[in-house]
């Protein structure tokens, strides 16, 4: 029998208490998919630490997920850092996704070039499992990260990752499956093994989602823009095209697939059900 594909859902740190038991009732349907894991973001739009902390426990707690936080180290001492980690480990935490983090506006790399900081991503993967053996999954850009000066320097920096033992390596999102699929053959050339999860994005609202791409400079082709263009319900659409993704990604053998939810179930839920990966 071939191997169950696994699944894993990413969440953000709600804004208020309505907006969090929303996202905890969207776990909750999302539950039904059996996810290996969920994850909640660390920081992005402005989020907290604390309000990581406090969604992680009450996905675990509430829902009975099994949850990952994200932690990026930038402008973080190491000190916090492993006080922060020591904190998850004691919450029963045993995954996280461990990030640089976007460099904030009017700041450098060099800014933080000092012995008590974290320089390299995968210097953090390395300090945290000499701390706790976590499940550590890092992040990885099919179209380059912006920052970095080439897509080979980029996969570079990957290896590095890999090589202090992330047990995978999550991508950014991508709308066209042949780009995740013609990265995954570039870092085999490199020697990389650990597994690349495709990370997928559903589009319910087209104008966002150009601009999230934008920023992280994820190209969207003609022919989805096309498609939402000329769409009369966008919906539909995003759920027709999430399923397209994951059945191509399938014949491509991908064995596990994370979905930035954006704290919403309901096109996650029908995609897997017509792409057959659930019933
Ligand atoms: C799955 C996923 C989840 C995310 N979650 C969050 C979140 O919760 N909160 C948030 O704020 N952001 C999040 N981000 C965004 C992420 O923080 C930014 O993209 C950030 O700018 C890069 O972090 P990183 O650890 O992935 O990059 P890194 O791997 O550290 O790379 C950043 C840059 O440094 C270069 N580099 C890395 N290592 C080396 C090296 N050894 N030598 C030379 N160059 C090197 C890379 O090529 C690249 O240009 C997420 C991204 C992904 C893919």
């Amino acid at each position: 029998m071939p191997d169950p594909v696994t699944l894993s859902f990413e969440f953000f740190p709600p804004k208020s208490e309505t907006a969090l038991e929303a996202m905890l009732s969207c776990a909750q349907e999302l539950k039904s998919l059996a996810p290996s894991f969920v994850t909640v973001t660390f920081g992005a739009g402005g989020s907290t630490k604390s309000g990581t902390m406090e969604t992680a426990l009450r996905l675990q707690k509430e829902v009975g997920l099994t949850v990952g936080a994200h932690l990026s180290y930038f402008g973080h001492t190491k000190d916090e850092l492993f006080a922060y980690a020591d904190q998850l480990w004691d919450a029963d935490i045993r995954h996280l996704v461990a990030l640089r983090g976007d460099i904030p506006e009017g700041q450098s790399a060099s800014d933080y070039r000092e012995p008590q900081y974290f320089e390299y991503t995968s210097e953090f993967v390395e300090a945290l499992l000499e701390h706790h053996p976590f499940d550590i999954s890092v992040g990885a850009y099919p179209e380059k990260h912006p920052d970095a000066p080439s897509l080979d320097a980029d996969i570079i920096a990957l290896k590095k990752k890999c090589d202090a033992k992330s047990a995978r390596a999550i991508t950014q999102f991508f709308f066209d499956p042949s780009v995740f699929k013609d990265f995954v053959a570039q870092t085999a050339n490199y020697g990389i093994t650990t597994p690349i999860v495709p990370g997928l994005l559903p589009i319910r609202d087209f104008t966002k989602i150009c601009g999230f791409a934008e920023k992280c400079q994820a190209k969207i082709p003609d022919h989805i823009r096309n498609l939402f263009e000329a769409s009369t319900d966008p919906v539909e659409t995003g759920i027709e095209l999430l399923s397209s993704q994951i059945i191509d990604l399938l014949h491509a053998d991908v064995k596990h697939f994370h979905f930035y939810t954006l704290n919403q179930s309901d096109m996650i839920l029908e995609a897997c059900r017509r792409s057959g990966i659930r019933t």
